[in-house]
């Protein structure tokens, strides 16, 4: 274990928009080290936020009490093949896991964009990628070892009921996720088509675009008349020579249309990994809030959202992004019982960029959107709690789990309308 004890000690996001200044912070190796943490924070009378890789757009990692760094807590514990399972240290990075699995011939069914981020953090928050028939990351959990606040151990698989629907997507104000347990399958490989078209067709045909390929999402600027559409459908066929170069291309242009240095992003078509082909490359630091809406009637949300930025300035250099997933019945789940569109909003991390992202959110909210918990947004309780059908069984089983509140910072008292708890240092 690596304790910091210093008081100036600061913890800053990867996008660098929250910082904090943690009374202590921790470093956990082993599941031991975790309990001593969760001990030391009891002690101390204070709380205890975990922080991964640090790639929540928002403060939800933020803690002026006790900082648990888990990025060293890493590795896979287990692998079975026969159930399909793999089991992974809470720390570890998808990008590692990802990396593992291919080795052994197995791979995650479906991923986010990014691969930098810890698998705790990732559950925490609702991370999810694109495709009709995939849920979120949440949904391949089947187990989880939980630390709770009085320091105790706890297995939970499906038969653990309310507990275990609950503690899938905690926005950490369970305890500490020490393990998880995701499903996995046979390695794949997919085709990966790109190319541009008219939004307007798209439009059109929008009730039957998520069928188009297993996994499919386009992205578009507010104002552009064309969308830039990815479709990826699993193939036998081995990798394309160069496939790397094209990812990596791909990328590059993206970053160019972003930085406003012209030019458009090209079609192309390959075959990767199947792991290579959901994750991109992030070089550039930017802002994102994204809200989640049922896919019947998302054609009107994405319409109207788009209306209520377009003519306004600055405009953004970066785009919407439109995913979809399949429901899950995590309680706080972005797709929790229905079929789920997903749009995302990127900006610069300029200070004017942030009246965009403001737009965007008031806009989302007022057609019903669920923000994206690990993004930034500005949403309290207040606006979202009737969204959320397993909303009031989350705040009863959280109540009941962590009843001196330790894993709740001002972030939560926010967005969860939790109130009291938090740090009260009485015995620093
Ligand atoms: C460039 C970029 C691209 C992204 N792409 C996507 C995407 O495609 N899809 C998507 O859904 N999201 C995406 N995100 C959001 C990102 O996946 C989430 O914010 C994710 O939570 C970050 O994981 P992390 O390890 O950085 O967690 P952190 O941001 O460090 O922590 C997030 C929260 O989880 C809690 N937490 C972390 N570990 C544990 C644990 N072991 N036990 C209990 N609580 C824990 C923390 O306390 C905190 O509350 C992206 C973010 C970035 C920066």
């Amino acid at each position: 274990m690596t304790v910091n004890g210093s008081r100036i000690r600061q913890w800053q996001n990867w996008a660098g928009t929250e910082s904090c200044t943690p009374g202590l912070t921790m470093a956990a190796r082993h599941e031991d080290d975790i309990i001593a943490a969760v001990r030391a924070a009891a002690d101390r009378d204070d709380e205890i936020r975990v922080t991964g890789s640090g790639h929540s757009f928002n403060a939800i990692a933020c803690t002026s009490g006790v900082r648990l760094d888990l990025t060293r807590h890493r590795g896979i514990v287990s692998l079975d093949r026969d159930a399909g399972e793999v089991t992974v240290r809470a720390g570890t990075t998808i990008a590692a896991m990802n990396t593992a699995l291919h080795r052994a011939g197995l791979a995650v069914a479906n991923l986010g964009h990014l691969a930098g981020q810890t698998l705790g953090g990732a559950i925490s928050t609702g991370n999810h990628g694109s495709g009709r028939t995939h849920p979120p990351l949440a949904g391949e959990v089947t187990a989880v070892r939980l630390v709770r606040g009085d320091g105790d151990v706890v297995d939970l698989t499906s038969a653990g009921g309310d507990l275990f629907r609950c503690v899938r997507t905690a926005l950490g104000g369970f305890g500490i996720l020490s393990a998880v347990t995701l499903r996995v399958r046979p390695a794949f490989r997919l085709r990966v088509a790109e190319r541009p078209e008219p939004l307007a067709a798209v439009l059109e045909r929008f009730a039957h675009w998520p069928e188009e390929a297993e996994h499919t999402y386009f992205s578009f600027r507010p104002g552009d008349c064309q969308v830039h559409m990815r479709h990826m459908s699993e193939v036998p066929d081995e990798a394309s020579p160069r496939a790397g170069l094209k990812r990596f291309a791909g990328t590059a242009a993206q970053v160019r249309t972003a930085a406003g240095w012209g030019g458009s992003i090209p079609s192309r078509d390959y075959v990767t990994d199947s792991w290579r082909a959901f994750t991109v490359w992030e070089p550039a630091r930017f802002s994102a809030c994204e809200y989640a809406f049922p896919l019947a009637g998302s054609r009107e949300v994405l319409v109207a959202v788009r209306d209520a930025l377009v003519g306004h300035e600055p405009r953004s250099p970066y785009p919407f992004t439109v995913r979809v997933s399949a429901a899950e019945d995590a309680a706080l789940s972005l797709a929790a019982d229905r079929p789920t569109m997903y749009l995302n909003f990127a900006t610069p991390n300029k200070a004017g960029d942030v009246a965009m992202l403001r737009r965007f959110d008031a806009a989302c909210r007022a057609h019903g959107g669920c923000p994206h918990w690990g993004k930034r947004h500005f949403a309290t309780a207040e606006d979202i709690r009737d969204r959320y059908p397993g909303w009031e069984l989350f705040q009863r089983v959280r109540a009941a789990v962590d009843p001196d509140r330790r894993f709740v910072n001002d972030h939560l008292r926010r967005v969860l309308g939790i109130t009291g708890g938090g740090r009260t240092g009485r015995k620093r």
